[in-house]
């Protein structure tokens, strides 16, 4: 069992100094379709995650749902519910009534950007603008947990939030065995830790690929309370969002994809991975990278796979020229079925690799996507 009172012990000398920032003058509350839930039970907090589009939640939000019920279904007393924050949103927004579908939820919060500017700072999840809303909530609300996606998104907000509350943060949980013990990997995933959290309210963020995503169902009449919020802390007050810059692709998101294909620095160059695009393409595959291949330059920091990078759980993982590096591991040995192709025998990749394939992989990715594509004519004539 590890405590985490040691990380409690950094983290409050930092918020002390954050918090002589954080004010709240103008916040209010418009309207509330339902004011409190019963007076014993009490509410755990997700904050949502929305895609691109703003239409819908990300499977990593719907993953702290699951995550989150289990954490209350472990506390007394049992009628604890789960409520959800969708900054950014206003009441009759469609990810709204998308969000109504998912049955673990019994209240929406949501808080409509008063303009363009401040749209932005919600959409991509600025921290100095979102974790006075959050603390905000938790002060009037008092949670017993906050959850987030262990995403960028949720690895941006959260350590605020937690340092902002004075408590610690459990990141990148992978179970749950209590309201308020978690497991946790560590040393690059070798390692799994237990640990329990004393603090009154736990700050949590979730491994996407470790918990079934929440099902989204029929609508269900849930109370929506609207917040009007601006926060007017020093740090709110400095930031602005300028621009971003995402690489645009027809493939499958990385992180949902039931194929992924990975590429090393085997590949030896950024041209080089249109051998992999080819057979991607054959298997409707998403296109995933190393560090390495990521810090030569081979392909955008998005695709990294790994510690560092992005976790993924594929149905079938294809590691090619990629040596198997535990920071590697630790963002993909969870896929259900890995295949390795490295021209190296001793190669660690193949003590994780279900199929593994000894070949120079400039001959050996080519010959199955021409295989790929035979299969694919034959089964059109037959
Ligand atoms: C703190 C920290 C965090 C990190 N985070 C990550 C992370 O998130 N993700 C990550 O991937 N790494 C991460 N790393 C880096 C990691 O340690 C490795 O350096 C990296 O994964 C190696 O990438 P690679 O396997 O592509 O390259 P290499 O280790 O150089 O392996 C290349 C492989 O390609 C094979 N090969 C070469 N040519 C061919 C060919 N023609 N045909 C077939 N096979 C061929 C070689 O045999 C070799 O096994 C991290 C490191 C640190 C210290």
């Amino acid at each position: 069992m590890w405590s985490t009172s040691l990380a409690r012990a950094s983290i409050s000398l930092r918020s002390n100094t954050t918090k002589t920032c954080f004010g709240y003058s103008k916040i209010h509350r418009d309207t509330c379709l339902q004011l409190h839930s019963s007076a014993s039970a009490m509410a755990a907090l997700v904050i949502a995650e929305t895609d691109p589009t703003r239409s819908q939640l990300q499977g990593s939000s719907l993953a702290a749902i699951t995550a989150t019920s289990q954490m209350i279904a472990k506390e007394e007393p049992q009628d604890n519910e789960i409520h959800l924050l969708m900054a950014g949103f206003s009441s009759d927004s469609e990810a709204v009534k998308k969000a109504k579908g998912i049955q673990q939820i019994s209240k929406i919060y949501v808080v409509p950007s008063p303009n363009e500017a401040t749209e932005k700072l919600f959409k991509y999840g600025v921290a100095e603008w979102m974790a006075p809303c959050i603390q905000y909530l938790q002060d009037k609300y008092k949670f017993s947990h906050i959850v987030a996606g262990a995403s960028t998104f949720g690895k941006n907000i959260m350590p605020r939030v937690a340092a902002s509350l004075e408590v610690s943060q459990i990141s990148d949980i992978t179970g749950v065995e209590g309201s308020d013990v978690f497991i946790r990997p560590i040393y690059a995933g070798n390692a799994l830790s237990k640990v329990k959290c004393t603090d009154p309210v736990k700050v949590v963020t979730v491994r996407g690929t470790a918990f079934e995503k929440a099902v989204l169902k029929e609508a269900q009449n849930l109370p929506v309370e609207e917040l009007s919020f601006t926060p007017e802390t020093n740090a709110s007050k400095c930031v602005k969002w300028l621009s971003e810059e995402v690489s645009q692709s027809e493939r499958p998101d990385l992180t949902s994809a039931r194929v992924v294909i990975s590429g090393g620095r085997g590949l030896k160059s950024a041209d080089n991975f249109k051998i992999l695009e080819a057979l991607a393409d054959k298997l409707g595959a998403a296109i995933g990278a190393s560090r390495a291949a990521v810090d030569a330059g081979f392909c955008p920091n998005e695709m990294q796979v790994g510690q560092t990078g992005k976790a993924v759980a594929p149905e079938l993982y294809i590691a090619v020229g990629i040596s198997g590096a535990i920071q590697h591991l630790a963002g993909m040995k969870d896929s259900k079925v890995i295949v390795a192709i490295n021209k190296d025998p001793d190669a660690p990749i193949f003590q994780v690799a279900d199929y593994g394939l000894v070949a120079d992989l400039f001959e050996a990715v080519p010959e199955m996507t021409k295989l790929l594509d035979q299969n694919a004519k034959t089964a059109v004539h037959s």
